[in-house]
């Protein structure tokens, strides 16, 4: 009787064990993507990362999925010349319309991600675009005159029909950035699947600039499989983190940042 139970136990506890890594094993490559939240295909993305075999230099020979990577000709991030100044005064065309929303927080490998619950949106040219989550690279994917800030805020946003658009912020080292310090103290330090904080609540409106004035053109994904169609608009206001709270992304997921890629044929329009 007493081996029964302990043999009872011992199945409860494997049950509960394998219940407890049930979401990290379905945390699959797909999840990798971190600007596109979702690969969508079901199979196994191959593995890449910010340097070696396996770095941007290689991304578009690791897999006939990252193609684009080597071959597009509208990739992201890019360079904004520094005389790229035609940003006219005024609101940008974009309207914010976010929420706060409760703190879910994942460590994808590559970057650190903070999800968004549904019903927070923007649009641009009257088309809708809900947030689904933003997320972090240092240094700086995008550069500004060549020059790197030490991080970039990505908020990652898709339409009906599936298209992505992705407000880039640059993140300057100053004064402490309150509206991430909840966040921040839920830093993970190591790749692990969303956590949903009890009580905490963090609203993405309060982290943007104050400005909304942005550079625009059309991009990709800055991460494998590097899918072009992205609409990007680079904020020209940066935000601000102490150097400890840049330190801590640094520790974590740093340096996480492909190279800037060729302009090429493109337009890149101030907003007005
Ligand atoms: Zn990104």
């Amino acid at each position: 009787m007493i081996k029964l139970d302990h043999f009872a136990l011992l199945i409860a506890v494997a049950a509960i064990v394998a219940l407890s890594l049930w979401p990290l094993k379905s945390h699959g490559e797909g999840d990798h993507e971190e600007d596109h939240g979702d690969a969508g295909d079901g199979h196994a993305a191959a593995h890449w990362s910010y340097d070696g075999a396996d770095g941007p230099e290689h991304w578009g020979d690791l897999s006939p999925d990252y193609t684009a990577c080597k071959a597009g000709r509208m990739q992201s991030p890019i360079d904004i010349a520094a005389d790229a100044t035609g940003l006219s005064v005024g609101i940008s065309g974009n309207d914010y319309a976010y929420q706060e929303t409760p703190l879910s927080i994942l460590h994808n490998g590559h970057t650190v991600q903070l999800n968004y619950a549904p019903g927070s949106s923007m649009s641009v040219e009257g088309e809708k675009y809900d947030l689904l989550q933003f997320h972090f690279h240092a240094p700086s994917e995008h550069t500004v005159g060549g020059k790197h800030y030490p991080m970039e805020a990505h908020f990652v946003h898709q339409d009906s029909h599936g298209g992505l658009a992705v407000i880039g912020v640059m993140i300057e080292e100053g004064a402490a950035n309150a509206a991430l310090a909840d966040a921040w103290a839920h830093l993970p330090a190591h790749e692990t699947a969303a956590q949903m904080v009890a009580d905490v609540s963090v609203n993405a409106s309060a982290v943007l600039p104050a400005d909304g004035r942005y550079y625009h053109y059309k991009g990709s994904l800055t991460t494998p499989p590097c899918s072009e169609g992205v609409r990007w608009f680079v904020l020209s206001e940066p935000i601000s983190m102490s150097a400890a709270q840049i330190k801590k992304f640094e520790d974590t997921a740093a340096p996480n940042a492909r190279p800037v890629q060729p302009l090429n044929a493109r337009l890149l329009i101030g907003s007005n």
